[in-house]
Parts: C-alpha cells; structure tokens; sequence
C-alpha cells in the first residue's frame, strides 16, 4: 500500500529531520521568567521582520486570535468579522465567552472580503443602544482566498478613520503573500510585510503550512503586547521551557516561507486534474485549499466518496463540500493519486 495522502488540513505535518534536529538544539530557559533564549529570539525576528515593536510566542492560532482580541477590546466591546471568520466561527465563541466581547459578523463577498459599505453600515454611533464598535479584525488567508491587497489597505484605512483598531488573523498570512508577491512586484517577506502593517496587531500560524508542530506568535506594539501578555498568562499560555517549540518555529520562517508556492502549484495541478468530472464544482484555487461541491446526484454520494478515497488511502475532509489541502508532505505522486481515485469514483 502506498503512503497516505493527508489531504484534510496543512496542520497535518510530521516535523522534518532538519526540524527535529533545531528542536534538540535549542538553548532552553523558563519562558514564564522571560528567560528562554530560543522563545525570545522568535519573538524579536517575527515581529522585526512582520515591522512590530514585539511580539508574544503563543500555543495556539485561536489563544493568539483571543488574547488579541481581548487586548483591543473591554467588556462590552464589539469586534467586527466575518460570518466564516475564524476568529468568529470557529473558536468557541471564546471573545464572547471570556472576554465579553461581542461580535459583530459581516457577510463575506465572493471573494472572501467583507465590502467596505457592510464595514461603514455596522459600525455604531455612540450610543447606550449599541456596543462600542472597537475593532476590524479581517483573515488573509481565508478559505485559501487571498484578499486583495488594494481592499485591505481601504478596509483598514476606513476602519482607522472610524477609531477602530485592526487585527489581522493571519494564520495562512505567508500563503497570502506568497500569492501575491510576484504580482506585486516583492519578495514573499516584503509582501507579508506590506499586509502586515495595514494593522495594529497580526497573528500567524506556524503550524499551518509553515510546517511546525505547534505554536502561534501575535504582534503588536510594546503596549499592546503587553497587554497581551497578561491574557495569556490568564488563558493558561504561559509556557516554560517552550524554546523547543519557538526553535521549530523559527526552523520553519527560516526554510518553509518560500516553498509554501509549491503547495500553491499542488493544489492547482489537482484543481486542473478534477476539472471536467461530473457533479463536481469548485473555483480554482488561489493558494493551498480547495474546495470542492458535490452536484446533482453526487450529492447524495458524500460519504461514499470519502470512504472510496479513503479506502485509496487519500484523506479529506466534508460531507457535501470536500476540502483539499496541499502542504508539506504531499507530492506531486500523491495529488496524482487524488486524481485518480477522484475519477475513478465518478466514472
Ligand atoms: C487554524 C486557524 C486558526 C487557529 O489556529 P489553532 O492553532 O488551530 O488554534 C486561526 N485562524 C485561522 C484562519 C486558522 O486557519
């Protein structure tokens, strides 16, 4: 049986043998006391490199998308995001839970930003009726998509003239700017740089297709980081000897940024592979997610398509809507498989 074609989400790598090796390497201290080297040289080369006076090394994209929030924002607060906004959707209404902060979901438009008017309309006057509208947060990407660069310069832009501040959940933020760096005439870094500083606070995620096991950073000024400090010591983060950690982190800003294009060119080769198959829809992907509708009588045939793929030994996830997610330990014989045991299936 060949290998298994993980297929689900780009958190599923395994640490390469460079990757274990910088873990094993790294000097350690009790992060707690502000004194591991490994966890503070992280969090001086991203936020330097990102343009932010500090940064905080976090365990989880949703801890970072929290003490975030929660740093902008005080109780009875409102945060405006997108209905499928990770930070909204899909992390246990934590802002609202713990912080109570409430937020404020937007309609994406089809090409995942949420339109300039929306943001305008929901931002309320000052007025006992409403919660105080505080923050913007937008994620780049999102669902694979990249937001166009001139829209989040005026999304951010507006957001400011209003007194809003700006939170970016830029998980997939390297995707984003991979995507766009060539277009835009820069490098990757200089891009995620470029998006970056459209906001007061950004949050990446370097278990996503960066390819390290665990582990967030969130970037801000000195203040605000500050702040945040004390949200995530409250939320459990505070870790100890988490250099092991950060050095897989900085492992990955080192060597896995620039390769992120070749999960872009996976996941077109299996875009183009799928095309043409009855009762299958999608738009092309942008960066490394696609997703993929089940028409018609496919449609009823979820479950069964799983399991046939499954029973290839390619992975996904979804029921009526499949998702596809290219990273680091797929190939280009295995999104050949994909296709393959997608086609079958529908032949
Ligand atoms: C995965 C993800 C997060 C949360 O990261 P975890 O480390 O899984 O908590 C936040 N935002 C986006 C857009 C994500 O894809």
């Amino acid at each position: 049986m060949p290998p298994t074609v993980d297929l689900r989400s780009d958190t599923v790598t395994q640490p390469t043998a460079g990757m274990r090796a910088a873990m094993l390497a790294a000097p350690l201290g009790d992060d707690v006391f502000r004194e591991d080297p490994s966890v503070n040289a992280l969090q001086d080369n991203i936020a330097r490199l990102l343009g932010f006076e500090s940064a905080l090394f976090m365990s989880s994209g949703t801890q970072s998308n929290l003490c975030g929030i929660l740093a902008h924002c005080q109780r009875g607060d409102e945060y405006l995001t997108g209905q499928m906004a990770h930070c909204y959707r899909w992390e246990a209404g934590g802002a609202a839970v713990l912080g109570s902060v409430q937020p404020q979901p937007l309609n994406h438009q089809a090409d995942g930003s949420l339109s300039l008017d929306d943001i305008d309309a929901a931002i309320k006057p000052d007025d006992a009726h409403y919660a105080r509208s505080r923050l913007l947060t937008l994620e780049n990407t999102l669902g694979g998509k990249v937001l166009p660069f001139e829209y989040v310069q005026q999304a951010t832009a507006l957001a400011h003239s209003r007194g809003l501040a700006r939170h970016l959940d830029g998980a997939r933020l390297f995707n984003a700017a991979v995507a766009q760096a060539a277009p835009n005439g820069q490098t990757p870094w200089q891009q995620a740089r470029r998006i970056a500083q459209c906001f007061d606070s950004v949050s990446v995620c370097f278990s996503k297709g960066l390819g390290a096991p665990v582990g967030s950073a969130l970037c801000g000024s000195r203040e605000f980081i500050a702040r945040a400090h004390r949200l995530r010591k409250m939320v459990g983060g505070g870790m100890r000897q988490s250099g092991m950690l950060a050095a897989a982190a900085s492992y990955a800003l080192a060597h896995n940024v620039d390769r992120l294009a070749t999960d872009h060119v996976l996941m077109r080769r299996l875009a183009l592979g799928l095309k043409n198959i009855d009762g299958v829809e999608f738009e092309m992907p942008q960066t490394n997610i696609l997703f993929v509708d089940l028409t018609g009588a496919a449609r009823e045939r979820g479950a069964a398509l799983i399991e046939h793929l499954r029973e290839q030994g390619i992975l996904v996830t979804g029921l009526y809507r499949l998702r596809f997610v290219t990273h680091l330990d797929v190939d280009e014989a295995g999104i050949d498989r994909a296709i393959s045991a997608m086609r079958s299936f529908f032949s």
